[in-house]
C-alpha cells in the first residue's frame, strides 16, 4: 500500500490533472475509532490483522485509478479522482463513497478467534484547480476528520471554507479568552428584578467581557466556549466573588440591604466536586448573607447525575442559598425531578414572554409555568419583559415578579447603583 511520500506524489499529480480537466478530486482522511484500545487489550498482532482487513475493504470501495494509502498507525487516506466538474455533484459523489466505506467498515471483523466490531471517522476535502497546496489539502482533510470525531465518531465530515473560518475564529477566541481570565478583562452588569408594584427586589448579575479590541463581548459568544474549555470554572468563581462582594457592600446600606443577586451557574461548575465548598468559601470571605444569593441553574444541568445535583443544592440551601431555574420551559425537565429539586423559583423563559400577547401557545406555556410554580410552592419570575402589556398579562396569570428592558437594561454597577463608592 502506498506510504505518505508516494501519496503526496500522487496528490500533486492529481491536483495538476484536475487543473487541466477542471474535474474535482477528493481527499478522504480516515481514522479508526478506538484502535488503541484494541491494540492495548488484544495485542499488536491482532491490531495488525485489523489493519490488513481494513485496507482490503477500502480497496474494494474505490475505482481502479483511485489511491488508498496508509499514513501510519490507524490512519488511512483515500484519493478520488475524475469527479464531477460541478462541486455540488463532486461532493455528492464523494459522500456516497464515504457512506459506502462507513457501511463496509462497520461490518464485523474476524480477527483470529475474535469477532470484532470497529468504526471509522472520516474527514473529506474536495480539490479542483489548484485551490490549495498539497500540504494544505492534507491539513483540511485532517481537520475535517477531527470534526467527525467530535461529532461522535463513526461518521463523515466535509471541510469547507465556512468550517475553516469557524475553526480559525474559535482558536483565536479561545486564546483571547485564556488571556482575559489572566488579565481580568471581565465586568459584571446588573439587571433589575422587580415586584408587581415596581419595587426593586434585586438584580441578575450578567457577565460581560471587556475586550481591548473587540469591545464589550456578549456572553452568548463566549460562555459556550468557556464551558467547553473549562475556563468557565475560574470565570464563574470570579462572578460569584464579585456578586458576593457587592451583596456585602449593599448589606451595609439601608437603602440597598434588602436586595438579592442572582448568579448564573453553568452545568460544569455545579458538577465540579468543589462547587459547594467554593460557594461557601466565597460567602465566608466576602461576608455576603447567603439568603440574598440566588443561583440560577438551567434544565441542562439535570441531564447528568441528578442525585449529585440534588445533594449539592440541598447542602447550599441548608446555608440559606436560593435557587432559580432559568429559561424554564425550553428544556426537558421531567416533572418528577422538578418536584425533588430544592428550588425556590422558576424563571419563565424570555422566548415565551416575547410572544405572549400574540402566540396562544406561548401564552399557554407561560400560564402553565405559573400554575406549576404555584402547585410546587415555588415563586415565579418572568424574564425579557419589554412592554407594559406583557407585564399586565403576566400579572393577570398570577406572575408578579419581572425582569426585562421595561424595568431596566443590564447596567454597570455605577449606573445600576449610583450610590456605589468606587474603590
Ligand atoms: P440569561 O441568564 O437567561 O439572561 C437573560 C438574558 O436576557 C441576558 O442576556 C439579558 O441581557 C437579556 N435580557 C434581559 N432583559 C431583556 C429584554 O427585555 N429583552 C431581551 N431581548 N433580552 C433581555 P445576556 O446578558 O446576553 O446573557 C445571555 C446568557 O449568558 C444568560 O442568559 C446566561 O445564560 C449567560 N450568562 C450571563 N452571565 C453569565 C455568568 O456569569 N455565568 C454563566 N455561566 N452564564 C452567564
Ligand atoms: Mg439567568
Ligand atoms: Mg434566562
Amino acid at each position: 500500500m502506498p506510504n505518505r511520500r508516494l501519496l503526496l506524489d500522487r496528490l500533486r499529480q492529481a491536483v495538476a490533472s484536475s487543473t487541466r480537466t477542471e474535474r474535482h478530486g477528493a481527499l478522504l482522511f480516515l481514522d479508526l475509532d478506538n484502535f488503541k484500545a484494541l491494540n492495548d487489550t488484544l495485542g499488536h498482532d491482532i491490531g495488525d490483522l485489523l489493519l490488513q482487513q481494513v485496507a482490503q475493504r477500502l480497496v474494494g470501495c474505490v475505482r481502479e485509478g483511485d489511491t488508498v494509502a496508509r499514513l501510519g498507525g490507524d490512519e488511512f487516506v483515500l484519493m478520488l479522482e475524475d469527479l464531477s466538474e460541478n462541486s455540488q455533484e463532486a461532493a455528492t459523489q464523494t459522500e456516497s463513497v464515504g457512506e459506502k466505506i462507513l457501511a463496509v467498515l462497520n461490518q464485523p471483523y474476524q480477527l483470529d478467534a475474535q469477532r470484532y466490531h470497529n468504526t471509522p471517522s472520516i474527514g473529506v476535502t474536495l480539490f479542483v484547480d489548484h485551490d490549495g497546496s498539497v500540504d494544505e489539502l492534507m491539513k483540511r482533510a485532517d481537520m475535517a476528520m477531527y470534526q467527525a470525531k467530535a461529532a461522535g465518531r463513526n461518521t463523515l465530515r466535509f471541510f469547507d471554507p465556512v468550517m475553516q473560518a469557524e475553526v480559525t475564529t474559535r482558536v483565536a477566541l479561545e486564546a483571547d479568552l485564556r488571556e482575559a481570565v489572566l488579565k481580568g478583562q471581565f465586568v459584571l452588569h446588573y439587571q433589575a428584578q422587580v415586584a408587581g408594584d415596581g419595587r426593586l427586589t434585586g438584580a441578575e448579575a450578567l457577565l460581560r467581557w471587556n475586550h481591548p479590541q473587540r469591545g464589550l463581548v456578549s456572553p452568548m459568544e463566549f460562555i459556550p466556549l468557556a464551558e467547553e474549555t473549562g475556563l468557565i470554572l475560574p470565570m464563574g468563581l470570579w462572578v460569584l466573588q464579585t456578586a458576593c462582594a457587592q451583596l456585602a457592600a449593599w448589606a451595609a446600606r439601608p437603602d440597598m440591604a434588602h436586595l438579592s443577586i442572582a448568579v448564573n451557574v453553568s452545568a460544569c461548575q455545579l458538577h465540579h466536586v468543589d462547587f459547594v465548598a467554593q460557594v461557601l468559601a466565597v460567602l465566608d470571605s466576602t461576608g455576603a448573607r447567603p439568603h440574598h444569593l440566588k443561583l440560577e441553574l438551567t434544565e441542562s444541568l439535570l441531564v447528568k447525575d441528578v442525585e449529585g445535583v440534588i445533594a449539592k443544592m440541598t447542602a447550599l440551601k441548608a446555608r440559606g442559598v436560593g435557587f432559580s431555574l432559568d429559561d424554564f420551559g425550553t428544556g426537558y425537565s421531567s416533572l418528577s425531578y422538578l418536584k425533588r429539586l430544592p428550588l425556590d423559583q422558576l424563571k419563565i423563559d424570555q422566548g415565551f414572554v416575547k410572544n405572549i400577547l400574540t402566540d396562544s401557545n406561548d401564552a399557554a406555556i407561560a400560564k402553565m409555568v405559573v400554575a406549576l410554580a404555584e402547585s410546587l410552592g415555588l415563586a415565579v419570575i418572568a424574564e425579557g419583559v419589554e412592554r407594559q402589556e406583557q407585564s399586565d398579562y403576566l400579572a393577570l396569570q398570577g406572575c408578579h415578579a419581572y425582569q426585562g428592558y421595561l424595568f431596566g437594561r443590564p447596567l454597570p454597577i455605577e449606573a445600576f447603583d449610583p450610590g456605589t463608592v468606587s474603590a
